[in-house]
């Protein structure tokens, strides 16, 4: 049996018609950027994220730079990220020209951990970008309370977190501003590259609206240097059409997570995800953490089984930031993840069938 990582194609499939009518829809309305579908598309996805602004731009990394710039974040500034996340939370801070400071994460929990958060701030801290690792939302309460106290902004990457909830509310506008990503494989994607700031603050609102438009809010007007990052009229429609099927896709997620919760509870060798009571994830990946990752990696793939590694290169051993000369004595945590984690396939087109022949397998793998 062939279990796929991620089935992007059976996702375009069971929306074949709704996807294929909005295409033409916009084809046909001469229409291609900064238009009704943009607009729709925002109004429908700040109600669903419950958030009072939601602007799109043209990847999440953007959507995490236009942030720290609406904050006027520079040169001479540190941010606070986690030592564990996808580089292009610690790019954007780079690119903005502050100094990305890295925190490690809860052993087991893989979210930042708000008691390291305290000790890394300094009189150049400026923010915090906390991220919703794997689906799960983070300890943000705390989070936020120590940014209050320092008087820092929190900056969330949720790029992978669309439809997650803390504390009852949906991810979205806990903090200043929360960065999203609908690159293809998230749990909402576009057929294309796409993101999104949403927040419950105007003036925010306005300055990233300002900053994504060339600095313009009236043509071949330019009050601030601003970059060209907008969400297409093409992919908003798109979007448009699969928020629809968030829900029920984060659903059928859950699912998934709750049988392989089921199926792989009690191995001694193997470490399965744990949730934090506040947090309703949406299961961007189900990442589980063995010795012999790498073993248990080409064993599974001897049975058909792709799995993939979150990341295989922390952003501290990359070339990108050699610079930084971080050694893995001071991420113990993110060094030792990098070799034992491995994400099982997930997602909302995986069958029951093929559920049971991962858990199978794994059990195979561990007990052999
Ligand atoms: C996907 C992702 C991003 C970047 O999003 P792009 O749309 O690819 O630019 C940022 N942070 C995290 C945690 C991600 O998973």
């Amino acid at each position: 049996m062939h279990v796929p990582f991620l089935d992007l194609k059976a996702a375009y499939e069971e929306l074949r018609e709704p996807i294929n009518a909005a295409t033409l829809r916009v084809l046909e309305s001469g229409w291609y950027i900064t238009g009704k579908e943009l607009e729709s598309f925002e109004a429908e996805f700040g109600a669903y994220v419950q958030a009072g602004h939601a602007m799109g731009v043209g990847n999440g990394l953007d959507a995490l730079i236009l942030s720290l710039r609406a904050f006027e974040i520079g040169p001479g500034d540190e941010v606070i990220l986690p030592s564990n996340t996808f580089i292009a939370t610690w790019l954007a801070v780079s690119y903005v020209g502050a100094t990305p400071v890295p925190v490690e994460p809860i052993d087991g929990f893989w979210n930042i951990d708000p008691n390291r958060i305290e000790r890394a701030i300094t009189a150049r801290t400026r923010a915090i970008i906390p991220v919703h690792l794997y689906g799960q939302p983070c300890e943000l309460a705390s989070v936020i309370e120590i940014a209050r106290r320092h008087q820092l902004r929190v900056i969330e990457d949720a790029a992978q977190a669309q439809g997650a909830a803390y504390r009852g509310r949906r991810i979205g506008a806990h903090s200043d501003a929360v960065c999203w990503s609908f690159y293809p494989g998230k749990n909402l994607g576009a057929l294309g590259d796409g993101g999104a700031v949403t927040t419950d603050d105007a003036s925010v609102a306005e300055r990233i609206r300002l900053l994504r438009n060339y600095g313009s809010r009236v043509k071949y007007q330019h009050e601030v240097q601003g970059q060209n990052s907008r969400l297409d009229e093409l992919q908003a429609a798109i979007l448009r059409e699969k928020l629809k099927h968030l829900d029920a896709w984060n659903e059928r997620r859950r699912a998934v997570a709750s049988t392989y919760l089921d199926g792989l509870k009690g191995i001694p060798s193997l470490k399965v995800p744990s949730v934090h009571k506040d947090a309703s994830p949406v299961w961007h990946l189900f990442v589980v953490s063995h010795p012999q990752r790498d073993r248990m990696q080409a064993f599974l793939q001897e049975r058909g089984i792709s799995t993939l590694v979150h990341y295989p290169v922390p952003p501290h051993r990359s070339g990108a930031y050699a610079g930084m000369k971080l050694s893995d004595q001071q991420f113990p945590i993110t060094a030792s993840s990098s070799d034992e984690l491995l994400s099982l396939p997930i997602g909302p087109h995986l069958s029951q069938a093929q559920v049971t022949h991962v858990i199978e397998a794994v059990k195979a793998y561990c007990n052999a």
